[in-house]
C-alpha cells in the first residue's frame, strides 16, 4: 500500500538530498513535503486508502496542506513502462528549454535535480522557476572553486527561495591526494585525478539519491566532446537511485541553444550571474582551472588549457567523449580537409622533422605547427598562420607544418613537446632545442613578437 506522507523533514527517503522549490512568494523559503506515492512516476502501485495530512502536487499552489482524510478507489496494478528516451528526445529536437525543463520535472518530480555549477547554467534555475513546478537544485563544492561562485550561490538562493543541495568531496580522499602529491598535481599530471576525487566521486553519491538530472551542457560547449548531446539520454556514466545500469536520466534542455542565446536569456530575465563572467571568464569551474578567455577564443579554452581538447571533460559528463577510432570514423577524408594549404607552409614529413630535431646548427630558423586538420583550435589559427608565413617568407624563416595526429602523435608527445593542438615550435638558427611557443594568443602579431625575438 503506498502512503501519503507529510513530513517537515528535508530528508528523502534513501537520499542525502533536501527538496526545495519556488511558491507564490518566490522569496519565501520552503521546507517541502511529498508523497511516496509520487516518487515513481513510472508505476502504479495497488492502493485503497490513504491517511493523509498531505498536499497537492500541483502547480505553484502545489505545497498547501491538507488536513483530510480520502479514500482513494483502488487502482489496477499495471506493468512498468520502459520509456524510449532516444524516442523522447527526437520529439523534443524543436522544443523549447522551457518546455524541456517543463517535461523534465513534471515526469520525475521530486526525484529530479538540477546540476549547478555556478556558472551560466543558472539559466536552468530560471527555466524551471518558469514552468511553475517545484524543483530542487544540486551543486558540488569542489573546496576549490573562486569566492565569486560561493557569492553566486548566494545570491541564486535568495532569488528563488531555494537551498542548494551542496556536496562535498571525501575528506579522507582529498588528505591522501594533497599530502602525496599537492595542491597543485594537475598542472603536473593532468586533471583527471584531482576530479575524480573532487568532483566525480561526490557527483556520484549525489546521483544514487535520484532517478534524473539536468545539467546546463550545449553542443557549441565544445566541439570535441560535447558536439552530440542529446535533449535526454539514459545516463550512459552514472546510476541512479534504483541502481544498474539504465536507472538514471539526464536531461540537457540546453543542447541546442548556442551560448549567446543564454546570455541573452540571462539578461532579459535579469537573473544574477557569476561576476567572473565581467572579467572575460566564460566557462567556470575551479579556481586553479579556469581562466578568462580573450576575444574569438572558444570558451573551453579557459578550461584545463593546458591539456589536449579532447581530454577537456572533469568526468561528469564522461560519456561525451567518443573513442578514438569512433572519431576517426566519422571524419571521413572527404570531410576533413587538410588545412595550413599554402606555398609558403612546408609540409613536414616524420623524416622531415626528425633532421630538423638532430640539426644543431640549421641554415635558418624554422617555425613549426603540430595540427590535426580536425581539431577546431587548428582550423582558427588557420589564416594567420599563413598570414604568418607569407611575412616571414621575406625574413628567410621557414614555416612548416607537421601533422601530428593518429600514428604520429605518441612521438610528437614524446619527441615534439606536444600536449594538445596546435603545438607551435621555433627551431633556432642555433639553439640545439626546440622552443614551444607558450601562449594561446595566436594571431600574427603574436607570434611574429615570438619568432622575432628568438630565432
Ligand atoms: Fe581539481 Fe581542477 Fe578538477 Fe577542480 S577542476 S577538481 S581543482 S583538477
Amino acid at each position: 500500500m503506498a502512503l501519503a506522507v507529510t513530513s517537515s523533514s528535508t530528508a528523502i527517503s534513501g537520499s542525502s538530498f533536501s527538496r526545495s522549490g519556488p511558491s507564490s512568494d518566490p522569496k519565501a523559503l520552503q521546507i517541502c513535503s511529498f508523497r511516496l506515492s509520487e516518487l515513481s512516476h513510472v508505476s502504479q502501485r495497488r492502493y485503497s486508502l490513504k491517511s493523509l495530512k498531505a498536499e497537492s502536487h500541483t502547480r505553484n499552489d502545489s505545497l498547501v496542506t491538507r488536513a483530510s482524510t480520502l479514500i482513494t478507489p483502488e487502482v489496477e496494478e499495471k506493468e512498468e513502462d520502459v520509456e524510449d528516451f532516444e524516442q523522447l528526445a527526437k520529439k523534443l529536437e524543436e522544443a523549447s528549454p522551457l518546455e524541456i525543463m517543463d517535461k523534465a520535472l513534471q515526469k520525475f518530480r521530486s526525484n529530479i535535480a538540477i546540476a549547478f555549477s555556478g556558472a551560466e547554467d543558472v539559466a536552468l534555475i530560471e527555466y524551471a522557476r518558469l514552468t511553475g513546478r517545484p524543483f530542487r537544485v544540486f551543486s558540488l563544492d569542489t573546496g576549490r572553486l573562486n569566492p565569486e561562485t560561493y557569492r553566486l550561490f548566494d545570491a541564486v538562493e535568495k532569488q528563488y527561495g531555494i537551498r542548494i543541495e551542496y556536496t562535498f568531496p571525501d575528506a579522507v580522499e582529498v588528505q591522501a591526494l594533497v599530502r602525496n602529491k599537492g595542491l597543485f598535481s594537475f598542472y603536473e599530471d593532468g586533471h583527471q585525478e584531482c576530479c575524480r576525487v573532487r568532483k566525480v566521486r561526490p557527483l556520484r553519491r549525489a546521483l544514487k539519491g535520484l532517478k534524473a538530472w539536468i545539467t546546463g551542457q550545449r553542443k557549441d560547449q565544445s566541439p570535441g566532446t560535447r558536439s552530440e548531446i542529446p535533449i535526454v539520454q539514459v545516463d550512459p556514466v552514472f546510476e541512479g537511485l534504483d541502481g544498474g545500469v539504465g536507472s538514471l536520466v539526464k536531461w540537457n534542455p540546453l543542447a541546442n541553444v548556442e551560448g549567446g542565446d543564454v546570455w541573452n536569456f540571462l539578461r532579459t530575465m535579469d537573473v544574477p550571474v557569476n561576476a567572473l563572467h565581467a572579467q572575460g571568464y566564460v566557462s567556470i569551474g575551479c579556481e586553479p582551472c579556469t581562466r578568462p578567455v580573450l576575444p574569438g577564443q572558444h570558451e573551453r579554452e579557459g578550461r584545463w588549457w593546458w591539456e589536449d581538447a579532447k581530454a577537456k571533460e572533469c568526468g561528469l559528463h564522461k560519456g561525451n567523449i567518443k573513442k578514438e577510432d569512433d572519431t576517426t570514423a566519422d571524419l571521413a577524408p572527404a570531410i576533413v580537409h587538410d588545412i595550413f594549404e599554402s606555398n609558403n607552409v612546408v609540409a613536414l614529413s616524420r623524416g622531415g622533422i626528425e633532421n630538423l630535431l638532430k640539426l644543431g646548427n640549421r641554415k635558418e630558423p624554422w617555425l613549426v605547427v603540430l595540427y590535426a586538420p580536425w581539431c577546431p583550435f587548428c582550423q582558427a589559427m588557420e589564416a594567420s598562420y599563413v598570414e604568418l608565413a607569407e611575412k616571414l617568407a621575406v625574413k628567410g624563416v621557414k614555416v612548416a607544418k607537421f601533422r601530428a595526429d593518429g600514428d604520429q602523435k605518441e612521438f610528437a608527445k614524446q619527441e615534439l613537446q606536444l600536449g594538445s593542438f596546435p603545438t607551435i615550435l621555433l627551431f633556432p638558427k642555433s639553439a640545439p632545442r626546440a622552443i614551444k611557443y607558450p601562449s594561446e594568443h595566436r594571431d600574427v602579431d603574436s607570434l611574429m613578437s615570438f619568432v622575432n625575438l628568438l630565432r
